[in-house]
């Protein structure tokens, strides 16, 4: 206030006292500049509270440094690799996340065994650097390998922990979360001679990590339930890199990781599976139909007999433009298995 007032003063030099008029106006335009100062402040806060910072590089540096310690160069991918680019969109399933403008990781981790996941989470959290998890990619929103603001954060990729170990006689599987849910099916029904399955979701490319961390519904689930019911044991790396499995991570966590959403807990490297009976034979059929074929009283009878349908039997409603259907899935499926 004192400053505007001085400035006053010196642009009415030539006035030696200043009129009445001259005084109230002076004071009006003091308010005005004090508003004005007012709104700059607020303007400052907020910017300093919503303002992300630039990464910082030199605690880049220092994980990078840190990972080079414990994982082989050749499962790290910093930006300067050659192949940093084919590895980042191998499992990118919405193209929209394929713009330069997308917020990318100063490195990517690709681990082949579970020390090597300790690894990432112990830099990262000594070094301040962010670590999202990615297992089969199809994250809605991409935030398992984008960022929505610029940061400094680096991905592990698990797409080399994929292993499916199934024990028919208890009926069960470890399946890792790297895995995708083809891969499970198929190494269920092959491990089973066709007499075992795994109740999750249609699309055969999700992955397992996020798939079992959402929940996990598809066409098992009227008879079986969703995929976490038949979870039963888990091993995961916490923010503290330790290994816990069902027992060690308690009721609380256990129950947590199973639904309770993608990377809030900790990295789940693989799951223990209970397996479900099902028929050698599985009937099949699509009715397509068009909008002007009737479908809206198709979807209306289908609304009204599908509850009243034996729970062996599922059915679901695609509502969509073209014909055949383009799947994100296969084109995924191909993409993934070319790295
Ligand atoms: C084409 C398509 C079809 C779909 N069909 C179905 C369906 O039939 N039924 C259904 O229920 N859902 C379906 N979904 C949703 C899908 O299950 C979720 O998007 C799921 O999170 C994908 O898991 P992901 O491992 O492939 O994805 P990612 O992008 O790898 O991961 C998704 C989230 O989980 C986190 N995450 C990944 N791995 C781990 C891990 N090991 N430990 C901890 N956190 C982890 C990630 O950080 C991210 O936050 C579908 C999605 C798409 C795109």
């Amino acid at each position: 206030m004192r400053y505007f007032g001085f400035k006053w003063t010196q642009r009415s030099s030539l006035a030696l006292e200043p009129t009445t008029s001259q005084s109230t106006s002076c004071k009006i335009r003091a308010a005005k500049m004090a508003v004005l100062r007012l709104r700059a402040l607020v303007l400052a806060v907020c910017l300093v509270c919503f303002y992300a910072p630039a990464p910082s590089w030199a605690a880049a540096g220092d994980f990078l440094r840190c990972l080079s310690a414990s994982v082989p160069s050749q499962l790290l991918f910093t930006p300067g690799s050659p192949s940093f680019s084919s590895v980042l969109v191998s499992s990118i399933r919405n193209p929209k996340f394929l713009t330069p403008g997308t917020v990318r990781p100063l490195c990517i981790v690709t681990p082949t065994n579970a020390s090597h996941v300790q690894a990432a989470v112990l830099c990262g959290r000594r070094h301040g650097v962010r670590v999202r998890v990615r297992s089969g990619g199809h994250d809605y929103e991409g935030l398992s390998f984008r960022s929505v603001q610029p940061e400094a954060f680096a991905v592990v990729d698990l797409a080399n922990l994929r292993s499916v170990r199934v024990n028919r006689a208890s009926a069960t599987a470890w399946v890792d979360s790297g895995a995708t849910v083809g891969e499970l099916y198929h190494a269920v029904a092959k491990a089973s001679g066709d007499r075992l399955a795994f109740p999750a979701g249609l699309c055969p490319t999700i992955g397992i990590g996020g798939h079992f961390s959402g929940g996990g519904f598809g066409l098992l689930q009227r008879k079986y339930g969703i995929a976490v019911d038949h979870v039963i044991d888990a091993v995961l790396v916490d923010a503290q890199g330790r290994f816990l499995d069902k027992k060690a991570m308690g009721r609380e966590v256990f129950w947590a990781i199973r639904g309770g959403g993608g990377e809030s807990f900790g990295i789940v490297l693989s799951w223990r599976v209970r397996l479900v009976p099902v028929p050698p034979k599985v009937t099949t059929f699509i009715v397509p139909v068009s909008v002007n074929d009737g479908a809206v009283d198709v979807l209306t009878k289908w609304q009204e007999i599908g509850p009243a349908l034996p729970e062996t039997c599922s059915s679901g409603w695609w509502s969509r433009t073209g014909w055949p259907p383009s799947s994100p899935c296969t084109s995924a499926r191909a993409t993934r298995s070319s790295r």
